[in-house]
């Protein structure tokens, strides 16, 4: 494909303005109208993408800006930029609270509900990006209920899914099945 240029990149976007780290335009996953996505071009040429309000995934802003012939450099690269330099002071208790893997295993986010952690199940996408985790709980009486946590950085989860389109669980490995003619059972319940 094409030699990538950012003006090539930024004209498949909508309210595009210029912000001193890079561009701030309308995100076309979630459909804002207040523009929150961020895309900033590193040194090494690599773009860079942060969904500000939804922490919207890095596959899902390409696929509906319709950049996938596009090589963007590395496909984690939002990850970096939403995790460290860009919302130190956006950490915060209710919705946009984050938790890393260790606390989620501690059931943290669930104390005050009276749950405790039991299992973690990750859910990727057709190209085995991690999505989000379905998690395993128990209550006071021993009795099983899941909740959904969404991926929102590099072992940074957020609670709920949020716009996360559900996948199947195990899907790359289940496409691989089917591209070799396995037989895939899928179990009701
Ligand atoms: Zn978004």
């Amino acid at each position: 494909m094409g030699e990538l240029s950012i003006e090539g990149v930024l004209g498949h976007f909508e309210g595009v303005t210029r912000t001193n780290a890079g561009w701030r335009v309308r995100c076309p996953v979630h459909g804002d109208s207040v523009p929150s996505l961020d895309i900033k071009l590193t040194d090494d040429g690599a773009v860079l993408f942060f969904c500000r309000s939804r922490q919207c995934v890095f596959t899902d802003i390409v696929r509906a800006a319709r950049l996938e012939g596009l090589n963007l450099g590395r496909p984690e690269a939002w990850i970096e930029s939403s995790s460290s330099r860009s919302v130190p002071s956006r950490r915060k208790a209710g919705p946009d609270r984050t938790y890393s893997t260790e606390e989620i295993r501690s059931g943290q986010p669930w104390k005050g509900q009276g749950l405790s952690f039991r299992e973690l199940y990750r859910y990727a996408d057709a190209h085995d990006n991690l999505l989000f985790a379905v998690v395993r709980l128990t209550d006071y009486a021993g009795k099983k209920t899941f909740r959904q946590v969404r991926v929102a950085g590099p072992d940074r989860w957020q609670v709920g899914l949020d716009g996360v389109e559900p996948v199947i669980y195990r899907l790359p490995r289940i496409l691989q099945a089917a591209a070799t003619g396995d037989t895939v059972f899928i179990a009701e319940g």
